[in-house]
């Protein structure tokens, strides 16, 4: 579908003829593919225009290396950047659920992937960590939302706060607390409700919710196929709620992953696992060097 950006590269340096280092010119030219390739694997312009600026300061006057082309060179100056942004976590898949009940809270706009993603995680936590964990929907307007929650926890088998009509979100997350303390689970997940679009009344209670329980992680999960608009969800959270992680969602489609550079570039929060697909088994911690490839095609 696209043309990746080695073979870009190599057309671009077939026509120089520069030995010895990068001149300007060269990589001036060669930057322009980058920025293309760039916008392609959908990250927002501004990013894509800062990090080229970064990666033009490093690469002109370096030496050529003789065992590789100019065109490789920039790939790799560019890749190695790339991973450098991308990084922002030692241990990315590791969530701070000591001193249990340790509560996490799922935070995200409707249809990003919010509730799947709880319970991949629960899945995870429970088979991997051996952690017993409660699983929580605060989603009082959309009744179909907790019924799902529900049946994703019959599936893999983790066990969900019951639910009471009527009550509110914050009401839900103290019985939550209590059920876990009493229950003698290690964590507790409350999947928040998620609206098409940010809204003030989302942010307060997200808010609310936090100030109830103190989450030991704020999870926010962006569908990684909306480029810019993930970043500015991303920003508008953390801004108002305060994220401790990010979570891409859908990054086994066709898109190039473009938004964790952007992600990572505007709000400095760490990506912590990305989702490849509807099963519950399709999650993975995020890998700096595979999104980079994957950028880069
Ligand atoms: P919520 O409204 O944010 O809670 O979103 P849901 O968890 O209900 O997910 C919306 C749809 O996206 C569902 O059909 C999920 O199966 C699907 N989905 C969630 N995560 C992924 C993913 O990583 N890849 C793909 N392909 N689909 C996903």
């Amino acid at each position: 579908m696209f043309e990746s950006l080695s073979d870009r590269l190599s057309g671009v340096f077939d026509r120089l003829t520069k030995q010895g280092a990068l001149s300007d010119e060269d990589v001036r030219t060669a930057l322009r593919e980058v920025r293309v390739a760039l916008l392609e694997a959908d990250v927002s312009l501004s990013v894509a225009r800062d990090f080229v600026a970064a990666v033009q300061e490093k690469a002109t006057g370096q030496a050529v290396t003789k065992s590789i082309t100019p065109g490789q060179q920039v790939v790799k100056i560019v890749h190695d950047e790339l991973v450098s942004v991308l990084t922002g976590d030692s241990d990315p898949g590791k969530l701070k659920i000591d001193s249990p009940p340790a509560p996490i809270l799922m935070v995200g706009l409707q249809g990003s992937g919010k509730t799947t993603t709880t319970a991949k995680l629960a899945k995870r936590l429970t088979e991997r960590e051996g952690k017993r964990v409660l699983m929580a929907s605060l989603d009082v307007n959309r009744p179909a939302a907790m019924e799902q929650l529900e049946i994703l926890g019959r599936q893999i088998g983790v066990d969900t706060l019951p639910i009471v009509r009527g009550e509110d979100p914050v009401a839900i997350a103290k019985r939550a607390k209590t059920q876990a303390s009493l229950g003698g689970y290690d964590v507790y997940m409350l999947d928040t409700a998620g609206r098409l679009h940010i809204d003030q009344e989302l942010i307060a209670q997200a808010a609310a919710v936090r100030d109830a329980v103190t989450p030991r992680e704020t999870l926010l999960v962006v569908d990684g196929l909306t480029g810019q608009d993930a970043v500015n969800v991303a920003t508008e959270f953390d801004d108002k709620i305060g994220v401790s992680g990010v979570i891409l969602t859908r990054m086994d489609g066709d898109g190039r992953g473009g938004a964790a550079l952007s992600m990572r570039k505007v709000t400095g929060k760490p990506i912590r696992f990305v989702g490849l697909g509807e099963k519950m088994d399709a999650i993975e911690t995020f890998e700096a060097e595979r999104i980079a490839g994957r950028i880069l095609g």
